[in-house]
C-alpha cells in the first residue's frame, strides 16, 4: 500500500483544505470518464478515493497516522465508491463524456457549474477530456464538447417560488441546469496530455480547458514532437547500404541505409516529425535499423552463412568488453 499521502501529494502536516484541494486536482485527471480504457487511470483513481476517504476523516487520519493503517470497516468502506464508466458515443474520436452527467452525483461542484451552495462555481475552470486518435492530434481536429452551467429558471425568473408556491420546474432553486455545446478546434500537433483552452460565448467569460489524450499508433511513437519507428532490414542491405522506403506520417520517404550499418543504429529524417503547436516547426522522425536473420534454416542458407562468419574472422569479437557478471 502506498503511503496516502504521497498519493494524494500532500505533506503529512497539509490541512483539510489542503488535502480536499489535492483530491479534487487529481480525481479530475484521473476520473475514468476522463480516461476512458485506461486501466492506469482506473487504478491510479482509485488509489486516490482510497486516500482521500482516510485523510479526509480526522478520526481516521489519526488512526493511519498512529498506526500506518485503518481499520477493516473503514477499509471496506473506502473502497465501495462506485462510478459509472462512460459509454462509448459523440462521434469518431470523441469520447469520455457519456458519463459526464454522472460526475456531479459523485463530485458534487468539482466539473464546475453546479453546487450553487458550495464553492463559487461559476469561476472554477471547466475541464473536459477529449480522446483524439494518433491521426487527429498529428493533423488537426476539432472537438464538440458539452458543457454544462446553471441560468436562472425560465419559469420562475430565478425566484425559486410561482404564486406563492414552489416551483415546479427548478424545485425552488431557480436556477436549471443547462448544456451547451462547444466547439473547440484543436490545432495540428496537440499532444497527450495538452490542455487547450476555450471560452464560452455566453459573456460569462469563463473557460473551458480541454485536456487531451491520445491514443498510441501501432507503428509511430510519438515523443514530444519527434516521431520514433524501427526499420527491418537484411543483413545484405545493412552490409552493402541500401536505400529502403519507410513510412513517416508526412507519407512515404526513401531512407538511406549506409554501408555497415549496425541493428539497433538510428537515423534522423529531419522535419519528418510533429509540428510543435507553438512554434509551427516540424519535430523530425528517427529510424532505428533492425538487421533480420531468416527464421528458416535450409542446406544452402547454412553455407552462406558459415561464409559470413568468416566475414567476421579479423573484424575482432563482437562481444568483447563486455562485464562477464557485476562484480
Ligand atoms: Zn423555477
Amino acid at each position: 500500500m502506498r503511503d496516502l499521502y504521497e498519493v494524494l501529494g500532500v505533506g503529512r502536516t497539509a490541512g483539510a483544505d489542503e488535502i480536499k484541494k489535492a483530491y479534487r486536482k487529481l480525481a479530475r485527471r484521473y476520473h475514468p470518464d476522463v480516461n476512458p480504457g485506461s486501466p492506469d487511470a482506473t487504478k491510479r483513481f482509485r488509489e486516490i478515493q482510497e486516500a482521500y476517504a482516510v485523510l479526509s476523516d480526522a478520526d481516521k487520519r489519526a488512526q493511519y497516522d498512529q498506526f500506518g493503517t485503518v481499520d477493516e470497516e473503514g477499509a471496506q468502506r473506502q473502497t465501495h465508491v462506485r462510478w459509472r464508466t462512460a459509454p462509448p458515443g459523440g462521434g469518431p474520436g470523441f469520447q469520455g463524456f457519456g458519463g459526464f452527467a454522472d460526475l456531479g452525483d459523485i463530485f458534487g461542484n468539482l466539473f464546475g457549474g453546479f453546487g450553487r451552495a458550495s464553492a463559487p462555481a461559476a469561476e472554477a475552470p471547466l475541464e473536459v477530456g477529449v480522446e483524439l486518435e494518433f491521426i487527429q492530434a498529428v493533423r488537426g481536429t476539432s472537438v464538440v464538447v458539452p458543457v454544462r452551467r446553471e441560468v436562472a429558471c425560465t419559469q420562475c425568473g430565478g425566484s425559486g417560488n410561482l404564486q406563492g408556491r414552489v416551483c415546479p420546474r427548478c424545485h425552488g432553486s431557480g436556477m436549471l441546469v443547462q448544456t451547451d455545446r462547444l466547439r473547440v478546434k484543436l490545432p495540428a500537433g496537440v499532444g497527450d496530455g495538452d490542455r487547450v483552452r476555450a471560452s464560452l460565448k455566453d459573456g460569462s467569460r469563463r473557460n473551458v480547458a480541454v485536456v487531451v489524450k491520445v491514443r498510441p499508433h501501432a507503428y509511430f511513437e510519438r515523443r514530444g514532437n519527434d516521431i520514433y519507428t524501427v526499420v527491418p532490414v537484411t543483413f545484405p542491405e545493412a552490409y552493402l547500404g541500401a536505400e529502403v522506403e519507410i513510412g513517416t506520417i508526412h507519407g512515404p520517404v526513401l531512407a538511406k541505409i549506409p554501408a555497415g550499418t549496425q541493428s539497433g543504429q538510428r537515423f534522423r529524417l529531419r522535419g519528418k516529425g510533429v509540428r510543435n503547436v507553438r512554434t509551427g516547426v516540424n519535430g523530425d522522425h528517427y529510424y532505428t535499423v533492425q538487421v533480420t536473420v531468416p527464421r528458416v534454416v535450409s542446406p544452402a542458407g547454412r553455407d552462406t552463412a558459415r561464409r559470413v562468419g568468416e566475414m567476421y574472422v579479423g573484424a575482432g569479437d563482437p562481444r568483447a568488453g563486455l562485464p562477464r557478471s557485476l562484480d
